[in-house]
């Protein structure tokens, strides 16, 4: 079995990404484990100016340490009124605090009174894998509430209406979401490479 480590502190995000792996691929040879395999505890710097350049960052930053295979995600939210902001800086747009509420709070005000509601969720892996960088990028197109819908997901999902629906992320199932979500298109992406692979049957 070939161990891939996901670069992230957050423990349900490894769960679901199992999760999807196992379900779209019951056969396949790669087990994904945490940071706490590698006995790693601290936070890892996300200082570039991109979304990109932060999931590369990440990942590189951990191969450097312990040489393994491993991989880094990161997402923003891309506003058009907003010339793409709060993008790479979503998690702190409101301040340090990293607060969900503030974030949105500010989001609403920057874009009231506006009509052009039109929002993108990026997500970019950086996969390095055999000493090579790989990216696969997913993209959930949408627009922005007019004010909070649902209480579900976190950070900006009562906000955000993805296209062809009705309801926000915050409304919808948690299920739901991921069938449709960023994150879940690129986790595909990276699934189909190790497809090709033959690491997967
Ligand atoms: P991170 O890349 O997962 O750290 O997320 C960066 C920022 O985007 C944080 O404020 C998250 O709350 C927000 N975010 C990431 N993914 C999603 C999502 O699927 N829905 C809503 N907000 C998200």
């Amino acid at each position: 079995m070939n161990t891939l480590i996901f670069a992230t502190g957050n423990k349900n995000k490894i769960t679901e990404i199992n999760e999807i792996f196992i379900r779209t691929y019951p056969d396949m040879e790669i087990v994904i484990k945490g940071l706490d395999v590698l006995n790693f505890k601290e936070e890892i710097p996300e200082t570039t100016d991109t979304i990109s350049g932060n999931a590369i960052q990440k990942a590189t930053y951990i191969h450097e340490r312990f040489k393994v295979n491993c991989f880094a995600e990161d997402t923003g939210l891309e506003i058009a009124f907003l010339e793409g902001k709060p993008g790479v800086h979503s998690a702190r747009y409101a301040g340090e605090q990293r607060s969900d509420d503030d974030n949105i709070d500010m989001v609403l005000d920057q874009m009231s009174g506006t009509e052009d509601r039109t929002a993108r969720f990026k997500t970019v892996i950086a996969l390095i894998y055999s000493g090579e960088t790989y990216l696969f990028e997913g993209i959930c197109n949408g627009t922005i509430s007019r004010e909070r819908r649902g209480k579900g997901g976190f950070g900006y999902d009562p906000i955000f209406i993805p296209d062809g629906y009705k309801l926000s992320f915050g409304q919808m199932p948690t299920i739901e979401k991921n069938k449709i979500s960023h994150r879940n298109k690129a986790l595909q992406k990276m699934l189909s490479f190790f497809k090709d692979k033959i690491l997967v049957r």
